[in-house]
């Protein structure tokens, strides 16, 4: 809960928005997300809150623009931008093969995994363990993606990760396959359950932009990586992220080498290679 303080004290910088806004207005940077991804993005009230939403505010600072947030399911996120109802979508998307053929990511901005959450008591110990098993995620999600390759496992899709949790906890499913930082979020909040030490995968996030919008990705670009450079975008992580658990996949992302994460291989490799990374 100690992140969750800190991330009230700091205060809400950007409001949901009630009414639509169209991604044509030169001053307003529309940005698409779902805001049921903590610490990156989640409600305080009428507000969204976050990392994304944070450093979000920051970029649009930096361009002389006033943010705008607009909520909506996970899988809408990235077609809010083919369609130009967003400028930009930030939704701890995780740069896919597959998502680059649709859009444009930016520079990465921060490592992350893919975890397990079990029942206190769970005989599942480590991602092997999940052959046969029913395996709950959030619908279009990487989770979802790579859960879908466990041997024999059946995947409940639920609308919002916290849906998924809550099935756990109430014995429907065997485990939940979701991004590490909500997971820890999640075991925090709720009793019975805990996160396997093993991650499933790692990958890495970035901001999704338009194909068409080349002029749009190399300003994001430029105040992305201006942002970690001047030290701003990892003030704002530790403030939602306590140094106590900030590891390695909450630090700032500095490679411009894209991700490869969400093929067959490389998914494979990281479920074989992937350290614990959580203490
Ligand atoms: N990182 C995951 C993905 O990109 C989940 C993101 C989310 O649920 N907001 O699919």
């Amino acid at each position: 809960m100690k992140r969750f303080l800190a991330a009230m004290a700091v205060g809400a910088l950007t409001a949901a928005c009630a009414v639509p806004v169209m991604a044509e207005d030169d001053n307003v940077l529309v940005m698409a997300t779902n805001a049921e991804f903590p610490p990156y993005e989640y409600r305080e009230g009428d507000e969204i809150v976050g990392i994304d939403a944070e450093v979000a505010a920051l970029i649009a600072d930096k361009l002389g623009m006033e943010l705008q947030i607009e909520d909506m399911a996970f899988d809408s996120v990235l077609a809010a931008v083919q369609t130009g109802k967003a400028d930009i979508a930030m939704a701890g998307i995780t740069v896919t093969e597959d998502r680059q053929k649709t859009v444009n990511f930016t520079d990465p901005y921060t490592t992350a995994t893919q975890m397990i959450i079990v029942a206190e008591d769970s005989e599942i110990a480590s991602p092997d363990d999940l052959t046969g098993k029913t395996v709950g995620v959030q619908l279009g999600t990487t989770g979802d993606i790579y859960a879908d390759d466990i041997e024999d496992a059946t995947v409940e899709r639920y609308s919002k990760g916290f849906e998924a949790v809550q099935a756990l906890i109430q014995g429907k499913i065997d485990a939940v396959v979701i991004d590490g930082e909500p997971a820890k979020v999640f075991v925090e909040q709720n009793e019975g359950i805990k996160l396997l030490d093993e991650a499933f995968t790692e990958e890495e996030y970035a901001i999704a932009i338009a194909k068409d919008n080349e002029e749009l990705l190399e300003q994001v670009n430029t105040a992305l990586n201006e942002l970690k450079e001047e030290g701003e975008f990892q003030k704002v992580v530790d403030k939602y992220i306590t140094s106590d658990d900030a590891e390695a996949e909450t630090e700032a992302v500095t490679e411009e080498a894209p991700a490869e994460a969400g093929s067959e291989a490389q998914t494979e490799a990281a479920a074989e290679e992937t350290e614990a990374v959580t203490e």
